[in-house]
């Protein structure tokens, strides 16, 4: 049999998500327990979301978690380049062998022609999908179109009867009608291959033997291993891991935790109970205990026991085991010492003792001022945010406009910061210092305080937003229906900024 061989494949388009690491580890654990080898791959063929300081901030974040990829970006491989944008021209070539197989064809369909279909297919409550009218255009057509200048993608051919069944480690095969099955873009107009025939292509020339990777991918797996029949190759094993659940069973989103590693590094969390808590999604050590070591879990780790049922990601109980391992596992130097990694270290200190130093008479007055920029959460209520200048509807308006505000800023720096902050006060007709009031409460936690705006710069964007999120809770979060118009709001200030 041949070497096992993994990988992840994160799209590095936001901050570094607590469910990739989670994919990653269940990977890393697959691997290792099999004598086999991890891959990193970067897939940012999306060029207008990905960025390369995401790509950075995600490895970052992973390594910080313990892990170590055999191939990947940074570290080189066999296989590489290991970023989809560097590897542009191979995918064209399959592309291509795909059209003269007869297995794809060009579509020289305009958008406008798509959303009227769109549109037609929504009203009379038909699944979306392309028509298959460019199908069966012959290689002069094709040549004509394109002699005249006109755009074309390319679609794969997509059986319009019979059932896909997606094997998978987990579940019995799982049974898609190719009636559901979208005859998917393989290359868009700008010769950038779609996220199906990338993936495909990379897995096989990286001879992935599994790949481990969410249940939200299940609907394209018919789609890969059309794509795998039409190469001729062999398929990998498939195997779809849970979800990530919040507490109501929805899948994790930021609305209602934080999903990003950094903010959990932010908190206090140590890496080690991290990885911990995300081996037991889903999956149990035999004897049953709770806390355990990434090499335990490699030394105990069967796919197949992995359960189904959606793991939910419980803050609380995340803390709880931190808490075992700052108690049982470090002894008083260690314990020191990982705080001083933390944030008790000039580095961080010197980030805002100026702002501290202005403001005090008694060198004791120094650890009440600052110590929020040690904390995770600050202990607030309702009344603290009471203020007469700004009823509940607005603070709640105000908060979480700002909130969605930072969450789309990638230059976390005062003057961008102050910028959005800005954006949304304007939009609202509140003059700055009436508006910078609740802001202070939900970031430092007092009414007063250094100045708001450099301590979230110090405090960054994880602990910032989770502030802001918190104090939403707190103050109350606008209602759904109230959510929605919002949001069409906030895209007047979206487009105002940039
Ligand atoms: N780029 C995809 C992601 O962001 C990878 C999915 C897969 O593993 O196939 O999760």
């Amino acid at each position: 049999m041949s070497k096992v061989k993994v990988r992840i494949a994160p799209s590095p388009t936001g901050d570094p998500h607590v469910g990739t690491a989670y994919i990653a580890l269940f990977n890393a654990a697959f691997a290792k327990s099999q004598g086999g080898e991890f891959i990193l791959r970067i897939e940012d063929t999306d060029q207008v979301r990905s960025t390369r300081a995401s790509e950075e901030a995600i490895l970052k974040s992973l390594r910080w978690l313990g892990l170590e990829w055999d191939q990947g970006p940074d570290v080189g491989g066999p296989h590489g380049p290991y970023r989809q944008s560097e590897r542009g021209d191979i995918y064209r070539g399959y592309a291509d062998l795909l059209i003269e197989k007869g297995h794809a064809f060009h579509c020289f369909c305009t958008s406008d022609r798509l959303d009227r279909l769109r549109r037609e297919q929504k009203l009379n409550s038909q699944p979306p999908g392309y028509d298959g009218l460019c199908s069966g255009l012959s290689a002069t057509e094709v040549a004509d179109r394109h002699a005249k200048g006109e755009a074309s993608v390319i679609r794969m051919h997509v059986p319009r009867e019979g059932t896909c069944n997606v094997p998978d480690m987990l579940r019995d095969p799982i049974a898609i009608d190719w009636k559901q099955v979208d005859m998917q873009v393989l290359l868009k107009s700008d010769g950038m291959p779609s996220y199906h025939l990338a993936n495909v292509v990379d897995d096989h020339l990286m001879e992935i033997t599994h790949v481990i990777r969410g249940e939200e991918w299940i609907s394209s797996t018919p789609k890969h291993i059309l794509l795998y029949q039409y190469f001729e190759w062999d398929a990998p094993t498939f195997c779809h891991l849970p979800l990530l659940r919040n507490a109501d069973k929805s899948k994790l989103s930021k609305r209602k935790n934080p999903t990003s590693i950094d903010y959990y590094q932010r908190i206090g969390i140590l890496p080690e109970a991290l990885m911990n808590y995300l081996g037991m999604m889903g999956w149990t050590m035999p004897n049953g205990e709770e806390k355990f070591t990434l090499q335990e879990m490699i030394d105990n780790f069967d796919i197949t026991r992995i359960s189904l049922g959606g793991p939910v990601f419980d803050v609380a109980k995340l803390s709880w085991l931190n808490g075992r391992y700052i108690r049982e596992s470090l002894d008083n130097q260690q314990f020191g010492q990982r705080l001083q990694e933390w944030a008790f270290n000039s580095d961080y200190i010197s980030q805002f003792l100026p702002m501290v130093q202005d403001r005090v008479e008694l060198l004791s007055d120094v650890a009440p001022l600052a110590a929020f920029f040690f904390a995770g959460m600050p202990d607030v209520s309702a009344e603290d945010f009471a203020n007469n200048r700004i009823d509940q509807p607005t603070m709640s308006k105000l908060l979480q406009l700002v909130l969605w505000k930072l969450e789309t800023e990638r230059n976390w720096d005062k003057e961008h910061v102050m910028a959005d902050v800005k954006a949304v006060g304007d939009h609202m007709g509140l003059k700055l210092k009436d508006m910078l009031a609740p802001i202070f409460v939900a970031i430092t936690g007092s009414p007063r305080s250094v100045s708001v705006l450099d301590a979230m710069v110090v405090l960054g964007p994880d602990l910032t937003r989770g502030r802001l999120r918190h104090a939403l809770n707190v103050v109350g979060a606008p209602s759904k229906k109230q959510q929605k118009e919002l949001e069409k709001e906030f895209q007047q200030i979206a487009a105002f900024l940039d």
